[in-house]
């Protein structure tokens, strides 16, 4: 009998708690609102500091959960769905849906596929959406693979409509949780705040600084110690966005497969990156890259970071070496235990 085994981890990226004791810091820890739940198939924290916090952040959930509603891929009423379900027809969704999926298409272009949201129909039979895991056959994948390619999609930017072609679908779920995270974060400025962090899963996008004006510390966790972090990153009004295959992935005979796929195999990613974090303002490159990088492996993730000045990153491989923007120099803290490993800036 086959035996799988499924885990799945959330909490990829951690908030270093608060440590010392800072004096004029008080008043501002006293005007602190928080909230744990769970949406988007993760663990969401939102963390305000200021003047009405348990209200904004009941406005934050109320959008949380407006986006979930449009963007999921397994609710039959999303914007999402009603593409997915459009069988080969124009279908006209709201100007947020209709940029996230354009510039879905365009990420896709620009990693040279190694994104690519119309890989659903793959990620689906893999069982990732559902948790019914199952190893696909080589001839269902070569299949499968025939509609995949996101240059495929066509767009209306005037009625906002987009339409696949019959047998393609799409999933949001490699890039919606940076761009909400990134969205929620603007609402807290639009709510007056200055300081917040939102936190969706291995999404974090922080508002500002810390109350007392120092960064947000953000501690990375090791892909394959489970208690054990990579480092710790400063992080002021900017997205610190993970992928790895040990945050949903299943076993099965033997073998381990994890939830990102190749699009250009259909097959789980084999790269030798174990941990990818983006470092970035925008949080829909910072979500879509960081995807598309594990796929890449670690020697076309470094060619394309070199194109690309404004993503920094934080790679941890298979053989153990960790690479670090050098821009990153100050603002990330390798962790202690990184005495013996290798580590490269680049
Ligand atoms: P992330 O956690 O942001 O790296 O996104 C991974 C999720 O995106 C998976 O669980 C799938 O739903 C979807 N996905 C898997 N492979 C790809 C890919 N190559 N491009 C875009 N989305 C993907
Ligand atoms: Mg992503």
């Amino acid at each position: 009998m086959k035996k799988i085994l499924s885990v799945i981890l959330c909490l990829t990226i951690t908030v270093v708690a608060f440590s010392g004791c800072d004096l004029n810091n008080n008043a501002a820890i006293e005007n602190k609102a928080s909230r744990s739940l769970t949406a988007l198939d993760t663990i969401v924290d939102l963390t305000v500091y200021g003047d009405n916090g348990e209200e904004i952040l009941d406005y934050l959930e109320k959008r949380l959960n407006n986006y979930e509603n449009k963007f999921s891929v397994t609710i039959d009423s999303s914007e999402v769905s009603a593409i997915n379900s459009s069988n080969g027809e124009f279908v006209n969704v709201s100007a947020e849906t209709y940029r996230l999926v354009s510039e879905a298409a365009q990420i896709s272009a620009l990693t040279d596929g190694a994104f690519d949201i119309t890989v659903y129909p793959i990620v689906k039979e893999w069982g990732f959406t559902t948790g019914e895991y199952n190893v696909p056959e080589s001839k269902r994948i070569r299949s499968l693979l025939a509609s995949v390619g996101s240059e495929k999609i066509q767009f209306n930017s005037e009625s906002k409509g987009v339409k696949l072609l019959k047998g393609m679908s799409i999933d949001l779920g490699g890039i919606a949780k940076g761009y909400i995270a990134m969205k929620l974060t603007e609402i807290m400025k639009t709510e007056g705040l200055s300081s917040g962090l939102v936190s969706l899963g291995g999404n974090i996008h922080a508002l500002g600084t810390k109350p007392n004006g120092n960064p947000w510390q953000i501690a990375i966790q090791h892909p394959t110690q489970a208690s054990g972090y990579l480092g710790v990153l400063a992080l002021t009004d900017r997205a610190a966005i993970t992928s790895g295959g040990y945050q949903r992935y299943f076993e099965q005979d033997g073998e381990i497969y994890q939830h990102i796929i190749d699009p250009k195999t259909g097959a789980p990613a084999r790269s030798d990156i174990l941990s990818v974090t983006v470092i970035t303002d925008n949080g829909i490159m910072g979500d879509a890259v960081s995807t598309a990088l594990y796929v890449m492996g670690s020697e076309k993730a470094l060619a394309f970071l070199e194109q690309h000045k404004d993503l920094e990153a934080v790679i941890f491989t298979d053989d153990e070496r960790l690479l670090i923007s050098s821009s990153l120099n100050k603002d990330f803290t390798p962790d202690a235990s990184f005495a013996g490993y290798q580590i490269v800036y680049f």
